[in-house]
């Protein structure tokens, strides 16, 4: 199964497809922790992406995905994959789309998690993520059990730059003017699913993986 959820900054994208990974037993692939990824290992991706990503702004298209179809060849996607923050342009969904073509793949489907804007800002101004896994926890609706190291590698959390005020304003901008159209482009295709992001974990974990399953009916 090949899976893609879509939503703004902050919806609860890496939180749900650890989970969806976990349940389906695919790999989970976030654009954003590779390119984090490589910018902690200062590669020279890492430091390309790194100029983008601390204004808010979008990598270019080409450099993700060229990082994605990498991603994609490895055998641990042999049985499919849930993807999370990619496509996040209409020219990376054209792109997602020769890929899969050049693998013989096809997408099953897009789950859209639906939050509004205000929610947005509360989950992503108290967001705290492990600085060896990536794992996202927030200081008052998913706390860590010890104060400030990671559950489940005893990481040290962090804020991420990006999480700073100023830069999840540009960043629910760019949401809007860039990743919006997707919603349009996949229901087009029959493809888009949209879930109600707005109620706790757990609900939202309920909500798509009933629409997960549905799509392999
Ligand atoms: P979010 O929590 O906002 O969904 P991510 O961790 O997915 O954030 O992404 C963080 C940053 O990494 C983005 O603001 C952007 O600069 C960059 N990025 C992640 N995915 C993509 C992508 N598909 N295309 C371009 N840039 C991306
Ligand atoms: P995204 O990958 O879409 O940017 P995350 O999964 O990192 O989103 O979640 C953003 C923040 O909101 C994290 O701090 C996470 O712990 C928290 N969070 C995720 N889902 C929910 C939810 N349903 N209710 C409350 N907080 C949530
Ligand atoms: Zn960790």
């Amino acid at each position: 199964m090949i899976l893609v959820l879509l939503g703004p900054p902050g919806a609860g994208k890496g939180t749900q497809a650890e989970r969806l990974a976990e349940e389906f037993k695919l790999p989970h692939v976030a654009s954003g922790d590779l390119f984090r990824e490589n910018m902690k290992n200062k590669t020279e991706l890492g430091l390309l992406a790194n100029r983008y990503i601390v204004e808010g702004e979008l990598v270019p298209d080409d450099v993700t995905i060229a990082m994605i179809r990498d991603r994609l060849e490895r055998p641990d996607c042999e049985n499919g994959v849930i993807l999370d923050g990619f496509p996040r342009t209409l020219a990376q969904a054209e792109g997602f789309k020769d890929i899969l073509a050049g693998m013989d793949r096809t997408l099953d489907g897009v789950l859209y998690i639906a939050v509004p804007d205000e929610e947005l800002v509360r989950r992503l101004s108290g967001r705290r993520i492990c600085r060896r896994c990536q794992t996202p926890y927030h200081i008052q609706f998913n706390p860590p059990q010890n104060h400030r190291v990671c559950d489940i590698c005893a990481g040290v959390l962090y804020q991420r730059e990006d999480d700073k005020p100023e830069t999840v304003r540009a960043r629910l901008n760019v949401y809007r003017q860039q990743t919006l159209p997707l919603i349009d482009f996949y229901c087009q295709y029959g493809l888009l699913t949209e879930v109600d992001g707005s109620g706790d974990i757990e609900t939202v974990t309920a909500a798509l993986s009933e629409a997960a399953h549905g799509l392999n009916k």
